[in-house]
């Protein structure tokens, strides 16, 4: 498959250089450039496929010919690897769980899909350095997704006092091919390290820098498989249910543009909810036509507080800039703090349902919206509850325990390397750790 820019002024690329590349040079998002329709024979088997199958079947026009199928079944079968269960909530709501994998939380699926197709791509002689800045939990998902991968090296630059200590202790105690680099400063300190790396022209010759955030196509993609599963198993356990809406927390807009390009691929959802926190420019959007980046404002449900989504504009290609299209079949919502805080101590007092502050958001846009669409519903529930343990414990008055995948990180010892918030010190960092790595 090839891939256009969204904003149409770069040439077209394959999977792989899309792949090492992230970014198009003229600022836009990589788009595919068709969009394969799958059978109705493939949606009659759906309930009855497994994660890894439904994977393969899903991805590998998108990957092809760079990865083929031989391989993409491998990568499969190490990526998909713990389960996303539909879980039943309350009457005809179901919450389907992406909190299973080693950090988690959702980004573990794009993080691991991506690590194993770059590895595909890089070479003995010409390794692969990893460049992210996090404010905590990309930095997890990703260095977790590529801890002990061959011929790629993964830095993590982190505020040093930014950070929450789980969040620290997921990608500061793996070592190997992983470093934590603390910068002395805040997260939009560490960006623009990163983003001066990228554009060092001279650092880019010596080495393959490669950046893993959420607008890398790799990433993107394989979000949809879990769409898919969360249809399959919702039809399994309604064979009459007939009309399906899918609530999306949603910050940069990955996850919901991955359930859309599912929807565009046949996938029978009838609605998708945009929901978000305070952070609201797509809800507003929706409802008025008007679309106003804005500066983020922290909220409880801070894996959200996005004030300008980086991957909007796949959302409006998926729809040819139409947005009356788009209206048709997504809905925005937004939530508050006290609207969130309020749905986690309900539902944990009627059900004994955690949901975390972002699932929650989810939640509410449901039990909002679905009296009026006539149809069931599926939130995503994006991270476990146990990593915003503060907030939560504060919410419900009792304790919360981590769960085994948080809770071995623990016990480890932290490899952290302090850097000043300064770019000849973070060029110069880079280019002994490869010259380590191809001696
Ligand atoms: C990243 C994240 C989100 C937002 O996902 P996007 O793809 O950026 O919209 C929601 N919830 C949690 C827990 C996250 O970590």
């Amino acid at each position: 498959m090839n891939y256009y820019s969204t904003n149409g002024q770069s040439k077209e690329l394959s999977f792989k250089e899309v792949v090492i590349k992230g970014l198009p040079k003229d600022k836009g998002l990589f788009f595919p450039k068709e969009i394969p329709a799958l059978p109705a024979s493939f949606f009659a088997q759906l309930p009855f496929l497994s994660l890894h199958d439904i994977a393969v079947e899903v991805l590998k026009a998108f990957v092809a010919p760079d990865i083929p199928e031989e391989n993409l079944k491998k990568i499969c079968a190490e990526v998909f690897t713990f389960p996303i269960p539909l879980v039943a909530v309350e009457e005809g709501v179901y919450a389907l769980e992406l909190f299973h994998g080693p950090t988690c939380a959702f980004k573990d699926v794009g993080a691991r899909f991506m690590s194993r197709c770059l590895q595909a791509f890089a070479e003995p002689d010409q390794p692969i350095t990893v460049l992210v800045a996090t404010s905590g939990d990309t930095g997890s998902a990703v260095a977790n997704g590529f801890l002990g991968l061959e011929n790629i090296d993964v830095v993590v630059l982190y505020p040093v006092d930014g950070v929450s200590a789980i969040q620290e202790m997921q990608f500061a105690t793996l070592g190997q091919n992983i470093s934590a680099v603390g910068v002395e400063g805040t997260f939009d300190d560490c960006q623009a390290l990163v983003k001066q790396a990228f554009s060092d022209e001279e650092l880019n010759q010596e080495m393959n820098l490669s950046s893993a955030n959420s607008i890398n196509v790799a990433r993107w993609l394989p979000q949809m498989v879990y769409y898919f599963h969360a249809w399959g198993q919702w039809k399994k356990l309604n064979p009459e249910g007939q009309d399906l809406t899918i609530a999306v927390p949603s910050g940069n807009f990955g996850n919901l543009a991955a359930g859309l390009l599912a929807y565009r691929m046949g996938l029978p959802v009838t609605y998708f909810l945009a929901t978000t926190n305070l952070n609201k420019i797509v809800p507003d959007y929706l409802a008025n036509g008007v679309y106003r980046p804005a500066p983020s404002v922290s909220t409880i449900a801070n894996a959200m507080d996005v004030g300008n989504p980086n991957n909007f504009p796949r959302i409006l290609e998926l729809f040819s800039q139409e947005l009356e299209d788009l209206q048709q079949v997504v809905k925005g919502f937004w939530a508050d703090d006290e609207a969130i805080k309020h749905a986690i101590r309900h539902l944990y007092q009627t059900k004994g349902y955690s949901l975390d502050p972002h699932g929650a958001i989810g939640y509410l846009g449901l039990k909002q919206e679905l009296p009026k669409l006539g149809t069931q519903g599926i939130f995503l529930e994006t991270a476990h509850p146990a990593k915003f343990k503060e907030s939560m414990e504060e919410v419900l008055g009792e304790e919360i325990e981590l769960p085994a995948q948080l809770q071995a990180f623990m016990g480890k010892t932290k490899q952290v390397t302090e850097l000043p918030n300064d770019y000849a010190s973070l060029a110069l960092l880079l280019r002994q750790k490869h010259k380590v790595g191809t001696m």
